[in-house]
């Protein structure tokens, strides 16, 4: 029974965690609700941090949250700018600051995100090299950019993932030299396979990005401290004035480890383990967003996802379990992304070699179509770009893992509503 004698804290101010404190609140919890973030910004959403914002289209106030003023008005403690450096699980403490500050809890929300991978090459110290994650990093690439955009300066991008792919796509519209370098055969080759990677190639060098597949960066060469150029290990060198590092990200899970909670294996993803209602090996302890590893029902897998809609869905979700009222974590997993005027969602799990099939629906050519990825004939992933209102069929394919006729899941004319079971 939860009542208003209790205090919940939430280690990190991300989506997972301001929505988390929304959620306590929604439904009723009367306790102490205290949020503690190493930012100094109120919580904010990271998804136009490559896009809208890093653009100059949308403005600052728009990524937040929440107002500032809806902390107060909801009785949430915010800490903003204290790093948690301790959970004492006897004592049931947290420990933050640089002073040994400490607060009790009677259940406590970790949900302290993911930090950007480093590059282990010569010259990541250099002042040019930048990494993407936080609104002052964001900030500073605008600024990168434009003056890139002026003085028709060069980019290297490591990484044709997601982040990489939609700051090269911001850096042209700057009007800056691009280079991605990606040591898979394709961009996003590991969530989208070799099937759709070159849609997204193909995007990129019609507007003019340079890649090169199939090397990887082993230096980034610099003189008094500014960055020259970036060496591939085939021996060459791509002209740069700045580098963006964007190879990925890992789970901060370091805090949840020294207190001894279960860390779910790297080749599974990392992060912390949590059952479906998102509690961890201590059944005082919850985590959720990009941090937890959760056992999804549907596909029968531990995931870590790392994307907007679960930050938004599993903060919640865990405020619920910590009141005692959790459902099962089992949302299809979903995100998007902008890149120039193409806009795409994909709802699903599906790596390489869950599927036999990729299926097109619409004009791949044109980036006006629906993909879905297939294992005897049940969707396990769709991806649709520059289509739009789909992803409610789509995900209803993939839940009920209805056996579809691949013709008529290629046809644009029937429906997809109609080819679920
Ligand atoms: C540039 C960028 C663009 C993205 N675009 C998309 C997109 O288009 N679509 C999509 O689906 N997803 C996108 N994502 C991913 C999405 O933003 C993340 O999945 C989401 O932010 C995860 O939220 P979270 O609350 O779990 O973690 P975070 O947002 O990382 O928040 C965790 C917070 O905890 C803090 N913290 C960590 N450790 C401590 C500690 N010890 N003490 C105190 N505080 C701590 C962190 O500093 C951070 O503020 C993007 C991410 C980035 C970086």
């Amino acid at each position: 029974m939860v009542d208003a004698d209790q205090t919940f804290v939430i280690v990190g101010g991300g989506l997972a965690g301001a929505k988390a404190a929304e959620t306590l609140r929604t439904e009723g919890f009367t306790g102490r609700v205290i949020l503690i973030c190493d930012e100094r910004d109120h919580p904010y959403e990271r998804p136009p941090l490559s896009k809208g914002y890093l653009l100059g289209k949308e403005e600052r106030d728009s990524v937040f949250v929440h107002e500032p003023a809806w902390y107060a008005r909801h009785d949430i403690e915010l800490h903003l700018g204290q790093t948690v450096v301790a959970i004492d699980r006897a004592a049931r403490t947290v420990h933050y600051g640089d002073d040994g500050t400490h607060v009790r809890y009677d259940k406590l929300l970790i949900a302290t995100g993911a930090e950007p991978r480093r590059l282990d090459v010569p010259g990541t110290d250099l002042a040019g090299v930048h990494h993407l994650r936080r609104l002052a990093h964001a900030e500073r690439l605008k600024g990168v950019l434009g003056s890139l955009g002026r003085d028709n300066g060069h980019l290297v991008v490591a990484g044709a993932g997601w982040i990489g792919l939609e700051v090269a796509a911001a850096a042209r519209e700057y009007g800056a030299e691009v280079t991605v370098i990606e040591p898979a055969p394709t961009p996003l080759h590991g969530v989208l396979g070799p099937e759709l990677g070159s849609v997204f190639a193909e995007l990129h060098e019609a507007r003019g990005v340079r890649f090169r597949f199939g090397v990887k960066l082993t230096e980034i060469v610099g003189q008094d401290g500014m960055v020259l150029a970036a060496r591939t290990d085939d021996g060459e060198e791509h002209p740069a004035h700045d580098v963006l590092a964007a190879i990925g990200a890992a789970p901060r899970t370091a805090l949840a480890q020294a207190a001894g909670l279960e860390i779910a294996d790297r080749a599974v993803g990392g992060g912390i383990v949590v059952d479906a209602n998102l509690r961890t090996s201590d059944p005082d302890i919850y985590a959720a967003g990009d941090v937890a590893s959760f056992h999804h029902a549907l596909f029968d897998t531990r995931l870590r996802v790392e994307h907007w809609a679960n930050a938004l869905n599993g903060g919640p979700a865990a405020a619920r379990a910590m009141l005692g009222k959790g459902l099962a974590h089992d949302r299809v997993p979903y995100f998007f992304t902008d890149q120039y005027d193409l806009g795409m969602e994909y709802s699903g799990w599906a790596p390489a070699g869950s599927y036999d099939q990729v299926v097109i629906r619409g004009d791949a050519a044109k980036r006006e179509f629906i993909a879905f990825w297939v294992k005897e004939g049940r969707v396990l992933a769709g991806m649709n770009v520059n289509v739009w209102d789909v992803t409610e069929p789509i995900q209803q394919l993939i839940r009920s893992k209805t056996r579809v006729d691949t013709e008529a899941l290629a046809n644009p004319h029937v429906s997809l509503e109609s080819l679920v079971a």
